[in-house]
């Protein structure tokens, strides 16, 4: 299948001169959603993988139905405040200031092999971060699935010691 052709480009979204990839319709394609999952959990399955991380919002509607189709855990990386137990958080840099993403203490064990899972690569930030959560956790990071991934923007030089597998080449 050409996922290619089920994602909506939106120019100048959220501002002028950026030119958004909308994955939701794709998500809102049942054959498209269940083959973009089936295809990714094709290129990961040989990993052992005890557990997927994926960060809000939209790295829940990729991981959560992998971790599904592998038969492991989903643990969600969630921005700060959103998580009832005790978290670790790492802050990171966006374009104007910075934020905070956050995971259970409790979220992964010393050792596990865990895939972080998101909808696209962008830069790399929010993905670094998430791997730096995991590795604070005692977690060994075994890649990172996207949907997409923009390769001109080079996020993966940021995640080193990282497999990193898409879909889509934007
Ligand atoms: P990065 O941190 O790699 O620069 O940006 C990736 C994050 O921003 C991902 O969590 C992703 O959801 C979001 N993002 C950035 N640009 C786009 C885009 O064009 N389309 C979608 N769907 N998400 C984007």
């Amino acid at each position: 299948m050409d996922f290619n052709q089920h994602i909506r480009v939106i120019p100048d979204f959220p501002k002028p001169g950026i030119s958004f990839k909308d994955i939701t319709t794709l998500l809102g394609n049942g054959p498209a959603y269940r083959e973009a999952i089936d295809a990714l959990k094709k290129q990961v399955e040989h990993l052992k993988i005890d557990l997927i991380a994926g960060p809000e919002a939209r790295g829940f509607v990729v991981g959560a139905p992998l971790a599904y189709a592998l038969g492991v855990g989903f643990v969600p990386i969630r921005k700060s405040g959103k998580l009832p137990y005790k978290t670790v958080e790492v802050e990171y840099e966006l374009e104007y200031g910075t934020d905070r993403l956050a995971m259970h203490v409790d979220a992964v064990q010393p050792g596990q092999n865990v895939l972080i899972a998101d909808d696209l690569l962008a830069t790399g930030g929010t993905i670094a971060t998430a791997v730096d959560l995991v590795r604070q956790l005692g977690g060994n990071v075994v890649g990172a699935a996207f949907l997409i991934e923009l390769e001109e923007l080079n996020g993966r030089s940021r995640l080193d010691n990282v497999e990193v597998f898409n879909l889509i080449q934007g």
